[in-house]
C-alpha cells in the first residue's frame, strides 16, 4: 500500500477546509471498508486520507425532522438494523442494511459511505430508491439536496461536487400504507456482492416501485402505475411480462466474474416476482 497522510479534523468546517485545499488528492473516510480495500489494491491514490467519523456535526443519529426520516451521514448498518423506525417505516431499508457482509462489516459501514461508493451492488441503493431518499451534501458553497436518483452516474462515480460531503440521508416519512422487502442473490453471504440486488414497495394505491442494481452501471428505479403488480387476480405470468417491461434497460455487465448476463436477466425476473409477492402479503398483513 502506498504512504498517505491521515487526516482526523473535529469539526466539519476544518474538514471542508482540508478538502478544499488538497483537491482530488485526498479522500474522506468513513468505516473504511471500501475506501481501504481500494487503496490497498491500487485503484485509487489518495496522498491524504480525511477521516470524518470525529466529526460531530456529521450525526450518528437517526431522527425525524420536518417530515423526513433523517440518517447521519455516521451511522453504520448496524445502527440501521436495530432502528426501530426503520424496521417498522422503512423495512426494506432494515433487511438490505442487515445483507451486507458480516456483523464486524455492519458494525464500521456508514450508510453514507455505502451510497459515495457508487457500486452498482450497493445493497442500500435500491431500497433507498424506492423510498425516495435524498443526499443532503455540504460543501465550499453550501449545503444542498440531490435526489438520490440524481445521484448515482455510474460505477464509482456521482453527482457529488469536488469537496463535497455527505452530511445526511433521508427519506419522506411514509404517507400511507406500503408493503415493502429488499431481496438479493449472491454467491456467498458475507464474502461476496449482490449477482442481483432488488427492492420492491407497494402502496395502498396500487402503485408498485422496484429498484434493482448489480445488472447495469448504476442502480435503477422503475415505477408500475398499471397496477398490474399489485392486482391479487393477475397471473404470474401477467407479472412476469410486465416485469419484463419494467426491466428492459438491464444492461448486466458481459465480463464480470460474479454471474453471467443471461442468469443476471433470469434472477431479476425471478427476485422481482418474489419481491412482489411478498410486498404484497405485507401489505395485507
Ligand atoms: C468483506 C466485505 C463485505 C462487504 N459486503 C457488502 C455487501 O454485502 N453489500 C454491500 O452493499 N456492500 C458490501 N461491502 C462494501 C462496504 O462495506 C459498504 O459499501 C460500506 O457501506 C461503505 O461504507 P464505509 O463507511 O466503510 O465507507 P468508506 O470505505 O469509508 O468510504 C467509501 C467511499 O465513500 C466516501 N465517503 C465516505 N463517507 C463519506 C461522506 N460522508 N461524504 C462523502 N464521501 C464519503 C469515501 O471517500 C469512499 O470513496 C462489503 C465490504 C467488505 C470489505
Amino acid at each position: 500500500m502506498r504512504a498517505f497522510a491521515y487526516e482526523r479534523p473535529d469539526r466539519l468546517a476544518d474538514a471542508l477546509a482540508l478538502l478544499a485545499d488538497l483537491g482530488p488528492a485526498a479522500r474522506p473516510l468513513a468505516g473504511g471498508t471500501d475506501l481501504i480495500i481500494r487503496i490497498r489494491d491500487g485503484s485509487i491514490r489518495p496522498t491524504t486520507v480525511v477521516d470524518v467519523k470525529r466529526i460531530a456535526e456529521l450525526e450518528r443519529e437517526i431522527r425525524v425532522e420536518d417530515g423526513w426520516l433523517r440518517i447521519g451521514a455516521r451511522s453504520t448498518m448496524t445502527d440501521l438494523e436495530r432502528d426501530e423506525r426503520i424496521r417498522r417505516d422503512y423495512l426494506a431499508l432494515a433487511e438490505a442494511a442487515a445483507f451486507v457482509g458480516s456483523v464486524q462489516i455492519r458494525n464500521r459501514a456508514t450508510l453514507a459511505g455505502n451510497i459515495c461508493n457508487a457500486s452498482p451492488a450497493a445493497d442500500t441503493a435500491p431500497a433507498l430508491l424506492v423510498y425516495d431518499a435524498r443526499v443532503v451534501a455540504v460543501g465550499p458553497s453550501g449545503r444542498r439536496t440531490i435526489p438520490l436518483d440524481a445521484f448515482f452516474v455510474k460505477s464509482g462515480v456521482t453527482t457529488l461536487r469536488p469537496g463535497e460531503l455527505v452530511e445526511a440521508i433521508e427519506m419522506p416519512l411514509p404517507a400511507g400504507q406500503r408493503g415493502a422487502v429488499h431481496a438479493r442473490r449472491t454467491r456467498r453471504r458475507g464474502h461476496d456482492l449482490a449477482s442481483v440486488t432488488l427492492a420492491c414497495s407497494i402502496g395502498a394505491d396500487g402503485v408498485t416501485r422496484l429498484s434493482y442494481g448489480s445488472v447495469g452501471p448504476r442502480p435503477v428505479l422503475v415505477v408500475d402505475e398499471t397496477g398490474v403488480l399489485a392486482d391479487p387476480r393477475a397471473t404470474d405470468l401477467a407479472k412476469s411480462a410486465r416485469l419484463d417491461e419494467l426491466f428492459a434497460d438491464a444492461s448486466p455487465s458481459p465480463t464480470s466474474m460474479r454471474a453471467s448476463p443471461e442468469y443476471r436477466r433470469a434472477m431479476l425476473r425471478v427476485l422481482g416476482l418474489r419481491a412482489v409477492a411478498s410486498a404484497m402479503e405485507r401489505l395485507a398483513s
